[in-house]
């Protein structure tokens, strides 16, 4: 990935999608920012513990730095996408954010230019998609649940519905997530898995022991959804998948998983120049 020195932040950028000339993307670290610990830097979130007026001045580094306004639907671990768009002509980028933060879906998608769509991720791996040829923008939030409910390819088939987006013009970048050097699940997630064939097929659990001998289950959430892309028609050689697990790389990411009681999410921001 390429690192870039914003305003008060630091962030990643996909080798691929930053070749594309009316794109802007980010995928945030924790670095920068205006949170005291243990919430430091580049927190985003307002909902984890942290002093919310420090997150919404760090959501403002991330607009400035990306040049968008931060449009972000209301998360709720499932499937569901939404469309990103203003439901008249008189509805105001405000309005239009304010409507949106009601509307629940695991992934946005986009023809409008001017929009940064944005979530705060903690170990649940960024989906980010660019359709060159038709113009439109995703992202999907690949928690284990989304990977579970094949949220990658759904949003892939979303798009393709509603913009006519061919699956092998898409341009996509997944991760950082959590890994499954970190992430220990239980036989729940694997049944839940079980239950929808192409997260099945495409999920990358391992089985280890863990300290005490004992035989444990492990998810890799990033592989599980970049596999899941590859089986929904993109490219291998226009895939690009951040080489951090969340659980490790805690000098650049915020993790829930590994750091339970009092972390942030970092910010992941794609969307279509104005
Ligand atoms: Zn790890």
């Amino acid at each position: 990935m390429i690192e870039r020195q914003g305003d008060a932040c630091f962030y990643l950028l996909y080798e691929h999608l930053s070749a594309e000339a009316n794109l802007r993307h980010g995928v945030f670290t924790r670095k920068g920012g205006h949170s005291a610990p243990p919430f430091d830097g580049l927190n985003v979130a307002q909902t984890t513990g942290d002093d919310p007026a420090s997150a919404r001045r760090n959501q403002a580094v991330v607009a400035r730095a990306m040049g968008l306004p931060l449009i972000s639907a209301r998360i709720m671990h499932g499937n569901a996408v939404c469309v990103v768009e203003r439901a008249s002509a008189a509805e105001s980028v405000e309005q239009m954010r304010d409507r949106l933060r009601q509307t629940p879906a695991d992934a946005m998608m986009t023809a409008e230019p001017g929009l940064g769509l944005f979530w705060g991720f903690g170990d649940c791996a960024p989906i980010l998609l660019y359709d060159p040829r038709q113009h439109v923008v995703a992202l999907a939030h690949g928690g284990w649940r989304g990977a579970a409910g094949a949220i990658g390819p759904r949003t892939i088939a979303a798009m393709a519905e509603r913009f006519g987006s061919r699956p092998a013009d898409l341009l996509a970048g997944v991760g950082p997530g959590i890994q499954a050097c970190c992430y220990r699940v239980d036989e729940h997630v694997r049944a839940t898995f079980a239950a929808e064939p192409l997260a099945a097929e495409a999920a990358v659990f391992e089985q280890r022991a863990d300290a005490d001998g004992q035989t444990a289950l492990y998810l890799d959430v990033t592989a599980s959804n970049a596999r899941q892309l590859l089986a929904a028609g993109v490219r291998p050689e226009r895939l690009e998948v951040a080489p951090y697990c969340t659980g490790c790389a805690a000098d650049l990411f915020y993790s829930h998983r590994m750091r339970r009681h009092a972390d942030g999410r970092f910010g992941v921001v794609i969307g279509l120049a104005a």
